[in-house]
């Protein structure tokens, strides 16, 4: 049998410490110059390609290590850095600074928008001012922009376009990571993402023109870079071409023809990389490419295996993903031979193993953590194990595999086993409960319009109520709080006491400012999910399982292992206190199943929306149990319901059904009278309008401050059923809106939106903000309602006389 070949698509850059985030961090403050900024960086490479390598991998990836995000390294690397970012944009019309860089274009428009600056030589700073708006050096600006890469939780940055733009090689980072990978004696291979995906995810900053025209403007520097990495000694480029698991237009998918053509190098080869879905309608374009491999998620579309192989050309390299590379589960080794079936002995040489995608979206180091119990540990893997299993299988298939290998196909079965009898993971009471769950458990009693009245005459509530969407400032003293409650050094008397003077802090504070509806103010929450993953059963918590967001942001989700449900009552004292203490009413605060679904690694034996409802059944008790405590208004965040979205469009109306349907569960075990409130951070609502309706919250609030036109564009064009609070100024600034803003804000609202059906409040939580501009922004929110309820009441009671008349 021939040999295969095992290699990786990306490490973790962070290190198993988080060791880039603090180093990153200490450079911004001033901590560390740039030399020790870039030998802790060397540092954590080396161990890295020493780790895979020991591992037994035989391709090591580069060009994965990033400073802040990959996407931001390759537009300096194309030379493509908004001129506002170049080092010397201060001094307009003066000769640049730095004489060293080659500038081989003339013709500049140096306006601080043109696309081509004199100099596009970047460096490390320059990433900094493009990702941030400041480095050490340079002018402070406006960041780029930045958004979620494909579906997960990782951030990009969004390259810039504009016509005429120019792009020529202007960072070398990965070229010389490369060298230096090589010189160490890897067998390294380049990592970049491909020209069509580089354009696809930017966006055009200025009218009238198509960034997928930029394409033969943006070639010739890939020609360059390729050319350099040959130069170097890498025999293998990996080009990631994840837009080929999308929806593209057609002209979209014909330039790849093109691209790929005139990317050819003699010198070396190019393996395209897909990931985060199937190719489908991609399928013929990709295997037909002029690249000597294609690399396919076996893991996300396991279905479309068969078909890549019979269509891939035989001298093609095939490298399949078949340890979930999004996922923290251990690799099921014995289904993965399965799966792979006769596929080595036809492919032979040509195949090669990898994990699904870059290991840039799991946590490093398993090992490291310590509190875990042996059980559930033994059903993990981190990015480390993985590169360990993508080995072990490998191994597995030549004739007499190394006793690692067995080990691991033992430890693997023992594993399985366990997972599918434990019964820490099944749990038949929440299996009988889900069977009895009817059509009607989803079904308020009344429709809304029957609701919103009865509760109205009970809350009385006036014209436009303020309020606001649940957390406050998170000041030191309460994060010290939580903290020392957390180790052990204050007793939970203490504790409680110290939360129920935040709580009645905060209520005092919003009675002052005259909000119509309050909140307890989340102070005993570190984190939305977290604080009810921990209450939960079937979710664990790792110590060190941080995985990138962007920059030197690090997320550690929860981990959903088994069942869930709900042992006892979670947030209901702290609720009952809040509402002791006020005449009007306190909103009840939950995170919904989505949410809790998607901002957590999530199960792979089971569907996940048979998780999502497990979750919505916890939360649905929790909601009665507030209700039944007397609390009036109960709200359930959904920010993570859009984000939730399948790549494909096939396959939104299939998840927008069982999502609906989670946070109905989860909501409508409650009496007419009670009023739900949902709230979600974004306002991009156009293409999921229908579901969001189909929630039926009586009320959702929404983050409309920095988009207010496109989502009033909505409303004209559907008729949104119930009651809606757009958020009315930014809270992601600490500026203090004016009130007349604000008021302008929500009179345009008015003019789509029924008067009687609009809420007054900010666009998302203050958890980040200070109490000084909070009480500053919301009295002016206070003062803007007010103002208008005088107009509006005006203009009612001018119809009513009218009317009588
Ligand atoms: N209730 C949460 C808060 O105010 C909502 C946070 C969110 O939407 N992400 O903090
Ligand atoms: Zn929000």
């Amino acid at each position: 049998m021939t040999q295969i070949t095992t290699h990786s698509l990306g490490f973790p850059r962070i290190g198993a410490g988080r060791e880039l985030k603090k180093a990153v961090e200490a450079y911004w403050a001033g901590d560390i110059d740039r030399a020790q900024l870039q030998a802790e960086g060397q540092r954590l490479r080396r161990a890295h390609w020493e780790l895979q390598a020991a591992a037994g991998l035989d391709v090591i990836p580069t060009g994965d290590f990033a400073w802040y995000d990959q996407v931001l390294a390759l537009s300096a690397t194309l030379g493509n850095v908004p001129v506002r970012h170049r080092l010397g944009y201060e001094n307009q019309g003066e000769t640049a600074t730095d004489t060293d860089h080659q500038c081989t274009h003339t013709g500049l428009e140096e306006t601080p928008e043109a696309p081509d600056g004199p100099c596009t030589q970047a460096d490390l700073d320059t990433l900094f001012r493009m990702a941030r708006g400041r480095a050490p050096s340079g002018e402070a600006t406006s960041a780029c922009e930045m958004t979620k890469w494909f579906d997960t939780n990782y951030h990009y940055l969004v390259p810039e376009f504009h016509p005429e733009q120019h792009f020529e090689l202007s960072y070398t980072q990965i070229i010389d990571e490369t060298r230096e990978a090589i010189a160490q004696g890897y067998r390294a291979k380049p990592v970049i993402l491909g020209p069509l995906s580089y354009l696809w995810l930017g966006k055009e900053k200025a009218p009238d023109f198509d960034r997928l025209d930029l394409l033969e403007n943006l070639l010739p520097a890939y020609q360059t870079l390729l050319a350099q990495l040959a130069e170097v000694g890498a025999e293998w480029v990996q080009i990631d071409e994840p837009i080929l698991v999308l929806d593209l237009p057609q002209a979209w998918r014909q330039a790849f023809e093109r691209a790929y053509h005139q990317l050819q190098t003699p010198t070396l080869k190019l393996l395209l990389a897909t990931y985060f879905g199937a190719l489908e309608d991609n399928l013929s374009t990709a295997v037909q490419l002029p690249v000597a491999g294609l690399h396919i998620d076996a893991v996300r579309a396991p279905e479309q295996l068969l078909s890549v192989v019979d269509r891939l050309p035989t001298h093609k390299v095939l490298s399949i993903g078949l340890v979930d590379g999004r996922n923290i589960w251990r690799n099921d080794l014995r289904a993965s031979l399965e799966q792979l079936g006769d596929l080595p002995e036809r492919l032979g040489e040509r195949l090669w193993l990898a994990p699904s995608c870059s290991l840039l979206h799991v946590p490093v180091d398993l090992e490291r953590e310590q509190k875990l119990d042996a059980e559930l540990k033994s059903w993990l893997a981190f990015a480390r194990q993985k590169v360990t299993e993508v080995v072990a299988l490998a191994q597995l298939l030549t004739p007499e595999p190394d006793e690692r290998a067995r080990e691991a196909l033992e430890q693997s079965d023992r594993a399985q086993a366990s997972r599918q009898q434990s019964e820490r993971i099944h749990n038949p009471r929440v299996r009988a409960r889900l069977e009895a769950v009817t059509r009607e458990d989803s079904q308020r009693q009344s429709p809304f319009v029957e609701r919103i009245r009865r509760q109205q005459s009970l809350l009385q509530l006036p014209l436009l109520p303020t309020t606001t969407i649940g957390s406050f400032p998170q000041t030191r003293d309460i994060r010290q709080t939580r903290r020392a409650f957390k180790l052990g050094q204050i007793s939970e008397v203490e504790y409680q006491n110290r939360m129920r003077g935040e709580i009645a802090d905060a209520i005092a504070r919003q009675e002052q400012l005259g909000l119509d509806v309050l909140v307890h103010g989340e102070a005993e929450r570190n984190d939305m999910v977290e604080y009810f993953g921990e209450q939960l059963d079937g979710y664990a918590f790792t110590q060190f399982g941080w995985v990138q967001s962007y920059g030197s942001r690090c997320v550690k989700p929860p981990i959903i292992y088994g069942d869930v449900q709900r042992p006892r009552a979670m947030t209901v004292q702290w609720a009952r206190y809040a509402q002791s203490l006020s005449n009007k009413p306190v909103k009840g605060m939950l995170t919904g199943p989505i949410t809790m679904l998607f901002w957590s690694f999530e199960r792979n034996d089971q569907p996940m929306a048979e998780t999502a409802r497990q979750i919505a059944l916890a939360l649905r008790d929790e909601v009665k149990d507030l209700e039944a405590a007397g609390i009036q208004i109960i709200q359930v965040d959904e920010p993570a319901l859009r984000e939730g979205l399948p790549l494909r469009q096939s396959r939104w109306q299939g998840y927008l059904d069982w999502a609906v349907e989670a946070f109905r569960l989860s909501v409508s075990g409650v009496n007419d009278e009670t009023q739900i409130h949902t709230h979600m951070c974004y306002s991009e609502f156009n293409d999921i309008i229908g579901a969001i309706a189909a929630l039926d919250a009586d009320v959702i609030t929404i983050e409309t401050s920095r988009s207010q036109g496109e989502l009033l564009q909505v409303f004209e064009d559907f008729d949104y059923p119930n009651d809606i609070g757009p958020g009315v100024y930014d809270i992601h600034s600490p500026n203090v809106p004016s009130v007349e803003a604000m008021v302008t804000l929500l009179e345009r609202a008015a003019q789509h939106l029924p008067v009687e059906r609009i809420w007054v409040n900010p666009d998302c939580g203050l958890k980040t903000r200070g109490w000084p501009e909070t009480e500053a922004a919301l009295a002016n929110m206070v003062a803007a309602a007010q103002q208008l309820r005088q107009a509006y009441g005006k203009t009612a009671a001018e119809r009513a006389k009218q009317r009588r008349a």
